[in-house]
């Protein structure tokens, strides 16, 4: 039997970039196990967003520094990965929010963000075809931006395979080896694996993953659906949010975006019209120059959500069992500081942003929630 330091399960984001800091701490002997093909979870069919307007010091600081290895990623990885900072504009309609919105963007340059509240003069020059007519103002920040998943995943997996790690695509982790408080071996449809640690980083099945070894994770899974259109010219740099509307132009000229339609838990991920209805008609009342636009493709996938809308991280009831879960929409871009808080906290036992330290497992028992309000989609 094969035998690893760690086996990592999930080829999305969060697999990919833990993996890639635990290379990096000197960690040999890697493996991730992978269901189907890398990216064909929530990661290959995200928004490509990547934001710092966030609500909460956990979330902003993380953001932070995510932002940075974004920047470093784009300049380092072997492949392009097209991270751009064309910055987040969010909509406000009304003075309340006007006002709610001023307090986050000040907790955010607290933290270091460069976040600020704009006029809509402002507005009309950063996106000159916008319909201001029932807006106030907007959350403006610059660094924000986006990165195209597909090449982040697949620039990751380069570097990975140069570095000896064993990728195992179109293979499922069907079952487990444990003593009391450890796990020994990881069973799959066509192998077993020994291991000295685990990460779980399933996206929706991280879930029944953790209920088969003997705990809960309390997160749900919402099917989210989303679009993209023929190309078209650049001219477009943000990502545009107006409630739960958002939408940006790809670096290939794509429209790509989606809305909310208040969905039930579930596992299905059957498209629906109503989605394609209230998407459209929420685009073209905010950006009419879009009427006319083709919608190319339209897929769904899940978000997987936390009763806090933060993530879950790290330590779990069994000693050498990590994981990495409930993103609620956000984990693609929270990727790359997740990855190297979970592979430092493999290698060294412990975070090393205090921030991270609320994020563990137990903060629900301990009922210490931190609750994220902006949440877009
Ligand atoms: C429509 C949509 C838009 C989004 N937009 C954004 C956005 O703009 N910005 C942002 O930051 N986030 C966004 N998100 C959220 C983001 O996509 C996720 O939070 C993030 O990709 C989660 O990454 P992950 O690695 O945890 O999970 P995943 O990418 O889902 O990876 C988990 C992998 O585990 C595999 N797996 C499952 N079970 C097993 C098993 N038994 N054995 C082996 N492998 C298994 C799956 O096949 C999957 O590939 C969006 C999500 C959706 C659905």
């Amino acid at each position: 039997m094969k035998s690893y330091d760690v086996v990592v399960v999930g080829g999305g984001i969060i697999g990919l970039a833990t993996a890639y800091y635990l290379v990096k701490n000197g960690v040999r002997k890697i493996a991730i196990i992978e269901k189907e093909y890398i990216g064909s979870g929530s990661t290959g069919r995200c928004g490509t967003g990547i934001r710092q307007q966030f609500t909460t010091k956990e979330h902003i600081v993380l953001m932070r520094e995510s932002v940075k290895i974004w920047r470093l990623w784009e300049e380092i990885l072997p492949k392009p990965i097209h991270f751009r900072q064309g910055g987040y504009l969010w909509l406000l309609r009304s003075e309340e929010e006007d006002n709610e919105y001023r307090k986050y963007v000040a907790l955010q340059n607290l933290f270091g963000v460069d976040s600020r509240i704009i006029s809509k003069d402002e507005i009309k020059e950063i996106v000159p075809d916008i319909n201001l007519e029932g807006i106030f103002g907007a959350s403006w920040c610059p660094s924000d931006g986006s990165a195209y998943p597909q090449d982040v995943l697949d620039s990751l997996e380069m570097f990975l395979k140069s570095h000896g790690v064993d990728i195992f695509d179109y293979e499922s982790v069907v079952d487990f080896k444990k003593t009391s408080d450890r796990v020994i071996s990881i069973k799959t449809d066509k192998d077993e694996y020994a291991l000295d640690n685990l990460l779980i980083a399933a996206g929706y099945a991280t879930k029944s993953l953790a209920n088969k070894l003997g705990f809960d994770i309390p997160v749900k899974n919402y099917r989210h659906q989303i679009v993209v259109s023929e190309p078209l010219k650049i001219f477009l740099s943000p990502m545009v949010v107006d409630r739960s509307l958002y939408f940006t132009q790809t670096y290939r000229g794509r429209i790509i975006g989606g809305t909310d339609t208040n969905e039930e838990e579930t596992d299905d991920l059957t498209l629906t019209y109503n989605f394609l209805q209230k998407f459209s008609s929420e685009l073209v009342s905010v950006f009419s120059k879009l009427s006319s636009v083709r919608l190319m493709r339209h897929w769904s996938g899940f978000y997987v959500v936390s009763p806090d809308k933060h993530p879950i991280l790290g330590p779990t009831p069994l000693k050498n069992v990590f994981i990495g879960t409930g993103y609620s929409g956000h984990g693609f871009m929270l990727g790359p500081i997740v990855g190297k808080l979970l592979a430092h906290y493999i290698t060294y036992g412990m975070f090393f942003l205090e921030e991270a330290n609320h994020l563990t497992l137990d903060r629900f028992e301990k009922g210490m929630l931190i609750q994220e309000k902006a949440v877009i989609g």
